[in-house]
């Protein structure tokens, strides 16, 4: 992407205004100012206060809007945005996206960690639309990662249409309208489309460890970063070992003055292929034509290959080697290496990256206890092994709702049912993107669609096709409403769930956070991500039932 003057207006994006489209963002003939009169201040939310009395309307009242969208996107992540430039180049003009937040980015508004980064490399974390010649690290760092949301979101005109604050409390089908009706802390929607981007990766896992609640000392998630706290010199529990703490770990190990790390599971590290990016090659990147565009399919390619191990976990050998020499090189203590070294194949879970991780724990002043949290008694963390730590500070890197984000019990079908209720703990969708039942939505990264190898923006670009698809098709075709055939998404989840088992996800001997609570994979794609492309390339309007206007 050009890394365009940033034209956002910060007063636009405080109030959603859009010079393209009318009085906030919208259509105004679509905006119905009708809705609640009542007292001013009971619902703690931004309404418009009512400042003299009307015939209709007494002194002191707000007023409530309920506004129609043809189409209503939940979050503004890089799934939000990216779905509104689609839906735009679709056709859609008239989108809103509701962000409960006051700034857009998803997870990377969220994640300030020291060492926060992408851990895929940056010509392929990024819009396909939107190249970025100008990252200084082959992977970036949050700020960057950010300001290229910020960018992106500002170039193509899609900042204007986020309201901020704006939480989506209730969404429910209304059959007899063919719409979406959307309830938030402030203003009423009705939408002929429905999006959620509200992302796997953003409700934080608090584990429930006896005596947490009562430790004296700050307690904190990696992703909710208390800047606030200074660790300088202090007694630092770390819970977790996954993709925040391998990169927090390293970056505040030489702060702390004592670093205790709760390991309940070694992972597979390998090297991670970082560095700055010379000026020179960004000034090459930037001026020659398809050069960006090699760099991203040149590193696609390596992460596909990497995919063929994951589907024939046999050939991940040869890798696993270089993670067993990353070790060994990094790491000479033979007991703290036997401590990090993984009982089960590479790819089972998440694969991590770093230089820095080993390295950092084999300082003095680091402790690893391989061995996960039995309790909390006062300022000590008890390990189910019995070991134990005095500290002053509990970081917590625990993960994410990924399965059971709350957003599935907030979308309701026509007749009340949540998607929690349909699904039962193991997520389900056709193509992992429309759930029968829920007419005219989507769900971006949803279930089975993840790669454990791949990025993100690959997986949603492959969604955003077939969303796009749909809606083109939809409006072409005169449909008021399209809900997926039971039987087609039934068939879907049966093929998944007949290729996954030969899988590393399923067969590398781990227990992941791919599982759902019933033990089920819900969250792997067994197959290439070549392969998710194809199959989203085309929207098939045989798959659903639809009704004409
Ligand atoms: C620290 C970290 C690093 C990651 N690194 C990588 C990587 O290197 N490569 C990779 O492929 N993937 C990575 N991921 C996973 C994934 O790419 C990111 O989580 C990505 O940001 C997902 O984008 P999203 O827009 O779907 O969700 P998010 O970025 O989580 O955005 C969702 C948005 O929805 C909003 N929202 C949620 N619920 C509501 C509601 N009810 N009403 C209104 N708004 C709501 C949230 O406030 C948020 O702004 C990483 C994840 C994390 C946590």
């Amino acid at each position: 992407m050009p890394h365009s003057e940033n034209p956002e207006n910060p007063e636009n994006r405080e109030n959603g205004e859009n010079p393209e489209s009318g009085e906030n963002g919208e259509n105004r003939e679509n905006c119905e100012r009708h809705e609640i009169a009542e007292p001013l201040g009971t619902s703690g939310t931004a309404e418009t206060p009512g400042s003299a009395a009307t015939a209709d309307r007494p002194a002191g009242a707000v007023v409530r809007e309920t506004r129609h969208v043809e189409a209503l996107i939940i979050g503004s992540g890089l799934s939000g945005i990216g779905a509104a430039v689609k839906l735009r180049e679709a056709g859609v003009r008239d989108l809103v996206l509701l962000e409960k937040a006051d700034d857009l980015g998803g997870t990377w508004r969220d994640n300030t960690y020291p060492g926060c980064a992408c851990d895929v490399p940056s010509a392929l974390y990024s819009y396909s639309f939107a190249p970025n010649p100008e990252w200084t690290r082959a992977f970036a760092g949050q700020p960057e990662i950010r300001s290229y949301l910020r960018d992106t979101a500002a170039a193509y005109g899609i900042t204007p249409l986020i309201r901020y604050g704006t939480e989506v409390t209730r969404a429910q089908w209304h059959p007899g309208e063919a719409r979406w009706h959307v309830e938030t802390g402030r203003d009423t929607y009705t939408a002929r489309f429905l999006i959620s981007a509200a992302g796997p990766w953003h409700e934080p896992l608090l584990p429930e460890i006896p005596g947490l609640a009562d430790f004296p000392g700050e307690v904190f998630h990696s992703s909710r970063w208390r800047h606030d706290v200074d660790l300088t010199g202090a007694r630092v529990a770390v819970v977790g070992s996954g993709a925040s703490a391998v990169q927090f770990v390293p970056a505040i190990q030489p702060r702390v003055g004592r670093l205790h790390l709760f390991q309940r599971t070694a992972q597979w590290v390998l090297p991670k292929p970082d560095h700055a990016v010379p000026r020179a090659e960004r000034r090459f990147l930037r001026s020659v034509p398809g050069a960006q565009r090699a760099l991203r399919g040149a590193e696609y390619a390596a992460l596909e290959a990497l995919g063929i191990g994951f589907r024939h976990p046999a050939l991940l050998r040869a890798v696993q080697k270089v993670g067993t020499l990353h070790l060994r090189a990094t790491v000479k203590d033979p007991h703290l290496r036997r401590a990090l070294t993984p009982d089960y194949t590479l790819g089972c879970k998440r694969l991590l990256l770093s230089n820095t991780y080993y390295p950092a724990l084999t300082r003095p002043n680091v402790t690893v206890h391989a061995t996960a949290v039995k309790a909390v008694e006062g300022r000590r963390v008890l390990g189910a092994d019995g070991s134990r730590a005095d500290v002053d500070t509990i970081v917590l890197g625990t993960g994410f709702h990924i399965l059971d984000m709350p957003i599935g019990r907030r979308v309701f079908d026509a007749d009340g049912a949540s998607l929690d209720d349909h699904w039962k703990g193991s997520p389900d969708a056709y193509l992992g993107t429309t759930v029968s039942g829920f007419p005219n939505a989507f769900v971006l990264l949803g279930p089975h669609l993840g790669t454990g190898h791949s990025s993100a923006y690959a997986v949603l670009e492959a969604q955003l096709a077939y969303v796009a698809g749909a809606v083109r098709h939809f409006r072409a075709a005169g449909w008021t409403s399209m809900d997926v055939r039971p039987e087609v998404q039934a068939a879907f989840g049966a093929e998944v769930r007949q290729a996954l088992p030969s899988t590393v996800y399923n067969a590398g001997g781990c227990s992941s956070y791919y599982l759902d609570v019933n033990g089920v994979n819900s969250f792997s794609w067994p197959w290439s991500t070549g392969r998710m492309r194809r199959r989203l390339a085309r929207f098939d309007p045989e798959a659903y039932d639809a009704l004409d206007a």
